[in-house]
């Protein structure tokens, strides 16, 4: 297969080595392959699909890189057809930008990725509702 050279930080393939040889994985590529299948399926969820949803998403990122908050502020603009609602907040030294979306699995998955794409944002957390399970009691 293929060789990719990939650079990152020194603690992030710290991590990695630690996480192959703590789950016996034949090594780093071994972890960054699953990784990366784990990334590019993790919206293949047939629950979603076709569906109206309710996303929430949250960016945590350190206050003062004014590029992250440009850019933040650039896809709220990007992606307005499909943000319900946004909040800036601070918390401890993060700026924390809170995304109430109404839209279909494609466009918030988007948003989510283009989010976590920008340099030096720390976290990108979501939740997804279908529209329809709102208020449904699940009985067995
Ligand atoms: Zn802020």
């Amino acid at each position: 297969m293929p060789v990719v050279s990939v650079s990152m930080p020194a603690e992030l393939i710290d991590r990695l080595d630690a996480h192959a040889t703590e789950h016996d994985y034949t090594g780093r590529s071994e972890v960054v392959r699953e990784s990366a299948r784990t990334l590019l399926t993790e919206f293949d969820d047939e629950r979603f699909v076709d569906e109206s949803l309710a996303g929430v998403v949250t960016v945590f990122y350190d206050f003062g890189t004014q590029h992250v908050e440009r850019r933040v502020t650039e896809l709220r603009h990007e992606h307005d057809a499909d943000i319900a609602s946004n909040d800036h907040s601070h918390v401890a030294d993060y700026c924390v930008d809170c995304f109430v979306l109404e839209s279909d699995l494609e466009a918030i998955s988007t948003f989510v990725g283009k989010l976590r794409a920008i340099e030096d944002v720390e976290t990108v957390d979501y939740s997804l509702v279908p529209l329809e399970s709102i208020g449904q009691l699940q009985d067995a």
